[in-house]
């Protein structure tokens, strides 16, 4: 089974993936972040990953 990835839209798989329904863990905190990325930030990014709010459009 396949699914899209809510953060990145790529495709995944759902079986056996410990991130569903995102990609990876990166997308999870990134997903996250959008209500807690001050909490986030400080975990383990050593970039800013985000090419920020590009991806905040959401309402
Ligand atoms: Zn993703």
């Amino acid at each position: 089974m396949k699914i899209k990835c809510p953060t990145c839209k790529n495709k995944t798989v759902w079986k056996g993936n410990p991130h569903r329904p995102f990609c990876s863990e990166r997308c999870k905190l990134i997903d996250l972040g959008k209500w807690a990325s001050e909490k986030y930030r400080i975990e383990g990014r050593s970039e800013d990953t985000v090419a920020s709010s590009s991806n905040e459009k959401d309402a």
